[in-house]
């Protein structure tokens, strides 16, 4: 028997043994997650080991935690495999850049009924850490392995911009694909006056014009009422191109997928706060050409930075998600909230104004989170990290929006050890790491002792997540749980 055999090396072995809830048996073959002191591994016997690359000992076959691997693993146990959501009400993403973080996300939903989105990457952050979407994924389902988790999760390849990232997304296995249009959205327009609209208006081909004209001047529209002509010239100028794209990649999608897709449309990153005309234009035309997506994330009123929390009139913010969660109804989809790390504040109402029918994107503070176990646990590499990193902030905001200021942060020579934890909870200091993930993974002095303190301290690392995650996922619910009651 396959089980008994790996049971016994694990008895023969036990320093190895370290993940009891790994253990799985399937077709003739039993697989277990183990821990060699420096690194996890795939155990495998039986009669499917052969699919999996390692080594042999005793019976058994340890093997390296890759995409190769991940593959054999997801013919073998269908579940660590990533899926559609479609259907789940309440979905989360979960972006993790250091391919660590999933047993702790696992662990933060558990008790709520959300879904995640264990693998979600955006170019840029595959860029940035060197990682590829595979990679990505193969990290997700080791994690999901390790906890023997069989909930289902997706793989999301985040802000994806042309055809050919989204071919590179599908190929690599993502279930969810988050079109972000802003490059096909004309951000300047917003700012031209009456005039300049016309003139420019006046210019557009014929053809887009009647299509608009016709099927909009004039109408009376549920949840928005009349668009005035005035609005309606803004609007296709801004955009019509990104509505074009959208269709075109949509389409591009359903003729090459060999499996469920999620599809998102992003327009979060643009210059402009999205209006509720603006998204019900956008909504209609999808409809209109027979698209309804999974989920739409405007560009909701207010600053949703790196790391910190919301920044705005929470009142405002209310009535702005108000209106578009009206329009996402009528068309039946849900509202996607990106940046949605540490934005406290406003969960509580998204929960309540969505009944928790929402999916909201976290990314990026799952490495905040490890910082601070490396804060406590190797105060030198983290005195040297915090150095490092503002002393290459400029770099990195190149990529991030931040607004906090870099001289309002502590001096990290004048704070004892016990101290340093606090710098991640210093919105300064907190955003200055935020963004410099990149910067700091590429120096091999950082990046292998950060991991291997990880490695060390893994039930540190969760219970940080557990806890961080869980007060994301504790104030959205609350919301819903005000209208139930
Ligand atoms: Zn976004």
């Amino acid at each position: 028997m396959p089980s008994t055999m790996l049971k016994n090396a694990f008895r023969a072995q036990k320093q190895l043994f370290s993940y009891a809830d790994s253990f799985f048996e399937a077709s003739g073959t039993a697989v277990a997650m183990v821990n060699d002191g420096s690194k996890k591994l795939l155990a495998v016997s039986g009669n499917g080991a052969h699919a999996f690359h390692g080594k042999d000992c005793d019976g058994v076959r340890f093997c390296e935690l890759s995409v190769q691997n991940a593959k054999a693993l997801h013919a073998l146990l269908p579940f660590t495999k990533p899926v559609s959501h479609k259907g789940h009400p309440f979905t989360i993403g979960l972006g993790d850049r250091l391919g660590i973080a999933t047993p702790g996300h696992i662990k933060a939903i558990s008790g709520y009924d959300a879904f995640p989105v264990l693998a979600q990457q955006s170019i840029r952050e595959l860029t940035l850490t060197g990682r590829t979407f595979e990679e990505v994924i193969a990290a997700a389902s080791f994690g999901v392995l390790q906890v023997g988790y069989t909930g289902g999760y997706g793989a999301d390849g985040d802000h994806l911009k042309t055809r050919e990232e989204i071919k590179m997304a599908l190929d690599c296995g993502c279930t969810m694909i988050t079109l972000d249009c802003s490059n096909n959205i004309d951000a300047a327009i917003a700012n031209a006056c009456d005039e300049e609209i016309d003139t420019l208006y006046a210019a557009l081909p014929a053809s887009v014009k009647t299509h608009y004209e016709n099927n909009y001047v004039g109408k009376e529209f549920p949840v928005i009422g009349e668009i005035s002509f005035k609005q309606l010239k803004r609007t296709v100028l801004v955009f019509y191109k990104a509505i074009t794209h959208t269709v075109d990649c949509f389409r591009f999608i359903e003729s090459v997928k060999t499996h469920d897709v999620d599809f998102e449309l992003s327009v979060d990153e643009t210059l402009s706060i999205t209006t509720p005309v603006e998204h019900f234009v956008i909504a209609n035309e999808l409809h209109l050409h027979g698209i309804t997506p999974v989920s739409v994330a405007p560009h909701f009123s207010g600053e949703f930075e790196k790391g910190i929390e919301y920044v705005g009139d929470l009142n405002a913010f209310a009535r702005d998600y108000a209106a578009h969660q009206q329009i996402a109804d009528h068309f039946g989809y849900k509202l996607s909230l990106h940046s949605g790390s540490d934005k406290f504040s406003v969960f509580s109402a998204v929960g309540r104004i969505s009944n928790c029918h929402v999916h909201v994107k976290t990314a990026g503070t799952s490495w905040l989170e490890a910082l601070r176990v490396v804060a406590r646990a190797n105060p030198s590499l983290y005195r040297r990290a915090h150095r490092f990193a503002l002393a290459n902030r400029a770099k990195a905001e190149q990529y991030y929006h931040v607004s906090t200021d870099s001289n309002t942060i502590p001096n990290i020579d004048l704070e004892s050890d016990e101290y340093l934890v606090e710098y991640l909870s210093i919105p300064a200091s907190r955003q200055t790491m935020h963004i410099t993930y990149g910067i700091l993974l590429n120096e091999a002095w950082f990046r292998n002792a950060f991991f291997a303190c990880l490695h060390t301290h893994e039930n540190d690392y969760q219970a940080e997540l557990v806890r961080h995650i869980g007060k994301h996922l504790s104030l959205l619910v609350s919301g819903k749980m005000k209208i139930e009651a």
